[in-house]
């Protein structure tokens, strides 16, 4: 009898009939005779009209406020569930995150876990309940309620999962695994059986949308296997685990594409040190993360400095930076909304060479012009402009041979 932490995402819980699926679906796994701990995500778009609720309030709403806000989401999607679970004859809890006791620091809307309380839960299967739990939030020492950025129920699940020494944390979702590329603009994109959990970090936080980036790092760190899997269908998805020896066979595992970020760039620089630091530093006052950054060279003394950031948070970065280009006598700032991040991710990079050149050319003869380049050990991204990304995705997903079966693309 097997320990399972399931997640259900919002989609998997939109409405009444998706959530009596859910509940099939849980009670099979109970029925197997394992032991089902259950995470669920608010329904549908709940979180995104929570948000606009409070925006409708305050451009700039306080974030504990918002957090109490946030919070109601996840509270109604497990109380359903529950019930759901009930109504079909077995005996079912739901919790907040604060009655479990998913304790977390004072940042509010991004807090991070400290430790998870496993008493109740473990009261709860022992006592032959399902454990329903609501996503995406805990609880700070005094007791405010805080939640875990967005995409943390999938954070929630492993971290549970960890604390609760489970078989494995299954990630059910709309999708049936991880792909190749966005099966949306590559039809020929294939299922991953098996990913490793530093691929799978790269490509969340490169644009994939499929689990949060920081829950792959809490499975990393702590060796849980996640398996994401879709809600509607029974096929197996995809094990995001540890990496053995045959996935560097691949020279790349995926491509990936973020639309979400836009570029500034501040011109005419006056290069000397202490500007950087300066620019940068303002930046990050305002609590704005930086992607990229790239510095042209210098000529005359001057240089130009470009970097990317989420498009969200770019009209605040050039309202602070225009003030910050006027003190150090630059020429001005300038931004650009309308690019996307392509980006080729494999460990087999590591030993591999000529990705990087075989990336370029590949763009280069679909007359896609770069923009901007960074590299990892397991990863290049270019950026470009956005109306090339699907035909960039295409061309790439075909020259590095990733419709084919593993192995066979080289
Ligand atoms: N409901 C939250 C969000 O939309 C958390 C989650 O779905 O994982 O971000
Ligand atoms: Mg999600």
């Amino acid at each position: 009898m097997a320990l399972i932490v399931q997640k259900y995402g919002g989609s998997s819980v939109a409405d009444p009939e998706k959530i009596q699926g859910v509940a099939r679906r849980v009670v099979e796994t109970a029925e197997q005779g394992h032991r089902v701990v259950v995470v669920v995500s608010a329904m549908g778009k709940t979180t995104d009209q929570l948000v606009g609720l409070a925006q409708a309030i305050t451009p700039s709403p306080d974030a504990r406020e918002l957090d109490m806000l946030l919070a109601t989401g996840e509270q109604v999607s497990s109380a359903l569930l529950a019930m759901a679970l009930q109504a079909r004859g077995r005996a079912a809890r739901s919790f907040t995150g604060h009655q479990v006791g998913i304790l977390t620091d004072a940042a509010h809307t991004r807090a991070r876990i400290q430790r998870i309380e496993t008493e109740k839960i473990a009261r709860a299967l022992e006592a032959g309940e399902i454990a329903v739990v609501a996503g995406f939030q805990g609880v700070t020492a005094e007791d405010d309620i805080t939640t875990l950025g967005r995409g943390g129920s999938d954070l929630t699940a492993v971290a549970l999962a960890g604390a609760l020494g489970a078989e494995v944390c299954e990630i059910y979702t709309d999708v049936d695994g991880v792909y190749t590329a966005d099966p949306g603009i590559v039809p020929e994109a294939r299922k991953l059986g098996r990913i490793s959990y530093e691929e799978m970090m790269e490509m969340a936080s490169l644009g994939a949308k499929v689990l949060q980036a920081r829950s792959v790092e809490f499975a990393k760190k702590h060796g849980v296997p996640v398996h994401v899997r879709s809600s509607f269908k029974p096929d197996p998805g995809t094990l995001v685990t540890r990496e053995d020896p045959g996935m560097e066979d691949a020279v790349v595992t995926a491509v990936t594409h973020d639309r979400s970020e836009a570029k500034v760039s501040i011109l005419r620089v006056p290069d000397r040190p202490g500007i950087a630091a300066q620019i940068f530093g303002t930046v990050a006052e305002q609590g704005i993360v930086v992607d990229m950054i790239v510095q042209n060279i210098s000529r005359d003394g001057y240089t130009d400095i470009s970097f990317t950031l989420p498009r969200g948070d770019r009209a605040r970065a050039v309202g602070v930076l225009e003030e910050v280009a006027r003190r150090i006598e630059a020429a001005g700032v300038t931004y650009e909304d309308r690019i996307a991040k392509v980006s080729m991710v494999g460990v087999g990079m590591r030993s591999h060479s000529g990705v990087a050149a075989r990336m370029f050319a590949t763009l280069a003869k679909e007359g896609i012009n770069i923009l901007m380049i960074s590299t990892s050990e397991i990863k290049i991204s270019c950026v470009i402009e956005d109306k090339y990304t699907e035909l960039a995705v295409r061309a790439l997903h075909e020259a590095f041979g990733l419709g084919k079966e593993r192995g066979g693309g080289e």
